[in-house]
C-alpha cells in the first residue's frame, strides 16, 4: 500500500514475547494479503478483476472485498459523493510523484462520465459484485489501508492480544490500553517535525489524512492527491485542508471519512462532521488554524507549543476550553 505499518502491543502478564512475535507477524502478513485483494494498481487483484468486469456480469466476490465495497457505498450516499471509490474513472490518468503533470481537460472530461457511486451493484444475499457502466473503474486507496488496519487488529484480538495500536500510513486503531492508560495518539503538525498534541484514546480509530505527503506542482499550481469526483480534479488547494484527523469507531470508516472531509474543505466538512454520530474531527486550515469538533473539546491535549491558551492571541475555534495541557504527555507514543 506504500506505506509503512507499525504495530505496538502491551505484552499482559500470561503471554510470552514470542507469542506476541508471532500474532504480529500474523497480522503483518494479514495486511500483506489484503493488499493483494484490493490494490488497483496489481492486474491480479481481485478488484482489478471487478474493474475488468465493468458493463458485464456480476461477480461473486470474497467477503473482504464485498465489505469494503459496502462501507464505500455508504460513506458514498452520507457524504453526497465526495468520497466516491469509482474516482478512478478519472483518477486513472492522474499521477502524483513530484514532476508529473496535469492530464489534458479533454481526457478529464472524456473520463468523468464514468464516475458516479450509484453504478456499483451491490447484492448482499449472493455476495455479488457489478460495475454498471462498461470502463468503469474503482479505486479502494482511501478506504483499504483502514480495512487493513481493522483486521490485523482484530487478529491480534482474537489471538488474546487485546492491548494494542496498529497504525499505517497514519490510519491508527487503538486497542484496549497501555497497561492501563488509555494510548496516546499524536497529531502531527503538517508544517514541521513534531505533533500539534495528542488524543488519548482506547478502543478506536483516529486516521489523519495530511495534503503534504503526495503532490505535485505545475506552472505555479499546487496539486493534491485527493480528488473532487464531481470536477475530476483535485481539491482547490485555497479550499482545501493542510490536515485532516477523523475519530470514528473503526479505522474502514474514518479512512474513508478523511477523504470525504477533506474533498467538502474545512468549513463544509466540520459542519458534516458534527451532524454524525460517531464521527469526530480535527481540521487543520491552510491558514493553520486548528478546528477541533465538539466531542473532542474536552479530550484534546495541545503540545504545549501549540497551546492557545498559552499564547498572547486569541484561541481559535473551540480551543478555548483547553485551560491548561497535560505534562508527561508527548504524543509519541502512537500515530
Ligand atoms: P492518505 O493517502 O493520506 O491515506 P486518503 O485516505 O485520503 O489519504 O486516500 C487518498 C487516496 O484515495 C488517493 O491516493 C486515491 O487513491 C483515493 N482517492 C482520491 N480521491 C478520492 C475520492 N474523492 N474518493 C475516494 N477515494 C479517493
Ligand atoms: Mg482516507
Amino acid at each position: 500500500m506504500g506505506t509503512h505499518v507499525s504495530i505496538n502491543l502491551w505484552l499482559d502478564p500470561g503471554h510470552s514475547a514470542a507469542e506476541a512475535g508471532e500474532a504480529m507477524q500474523a497480522a503483518f502478513d494479514e495486511i500483506a494479503r489484503l493488499e493483494t485483494v484490493m490494490s488497483e494498481w496489481q492486474p491480479t487483484s481481485e478488484v482489478s478483476r471487478l474493474n475488468a468486469a465493468a458493463g458485464g456480469e456480476a461477480l461473486v466476490v470474497s467477503p473482504e472485498l464485498f465489505r469494503v465495497l459496502e462501507r464505500s457505498v455508504e460513506v458514498s450516499r452520507i457524504s453526497d459523493g465526495a468520497f466516491d471509490i469509482s474516482f478512478h474513472g478519472v483518477g486513472q490518468l492522474w499521477s502524483f510523484k513530484p514532476g508529473a503533470r496535469p492530464p489534458s481537460p479533454e481526457d478529464i472530461a472524456a473520463k468523468l462520465p464514468l464516475v458516479g457511486w450509484r453504478a456499483i451493484e451491490l447484492d448482499p444475499a449472493t455476495r455479488k459484485a457489478r460495475l454498471a457502466k462498461p470502463g468503469m473503474m474503482v479505486g479502494l486507496g482511501a478506504i483499504a489501508k483502514g480495512y487493513a488496519v481493522d483486521q490485523a487488529s482484530e487478529l491480534l484480538r482474537a489471538r488474546g492480544f487485546v492491548n494494542h495500536v496498529v497504525e499505517g500510513g497514519g490510519d491508527t486503531y487503538v486497542s484496549g490500553t497501555k497497561g492501563g492508560k488509555p494510548w496516546m495518539v499524536g497529531i502531527q503538525d503538517p508544517d514541521r517535525k513534531g505533533v500539534i498534541g495528542a488524543l488519548p484514546s482506547s478502543d478506536i480509530s483516529v486516521v489523519t489524512s495530511g495534503d503534504y505527503e503526495r503532490f505535485f506542482e505545475f506552472e505555479g499550481k499546487r496539486y493534491a492527491h485527493i480528488l473532487d469526483p464531481r470536477t475530476g480534479y483535485p481539491v482547490e488547494e485555497s479550499k482545501s485542508c493542510k490536515s485532516v484527523t477523523a475519530v470514528a469507531p473503526n479505522a474502514t470508516d474514518a479512512d474513508a471519512l478523511t477523504t470525504a472531509i477533506a474533498v467538502m474543505g474545512p468549513v463544509e466538512g466540520m459542519r458534516f462532521v458534527e451532524r454524525q454520530a460517531d464521527l469526530e474531527a480535527i481540521l487543520i486550515t491552510r491558514a493553520g488554524e486548528v478546528l477541533i469538533s465538539t466531542g473532542l473539546l474536552d479530550r484534546f491535549i495541545w503540545a504545549p507549543e501549540h497551546d492557545p491558551a498559552r499564547a498572547a492571541s486569541p484561541p481559535s475555534k473551540g480551543a478555548a476550553s483547553h485551560g491548561s495541557s497535560n505534562p508527561g504527555t508527548d504524543g509519541k507514543d502512537a500515530g
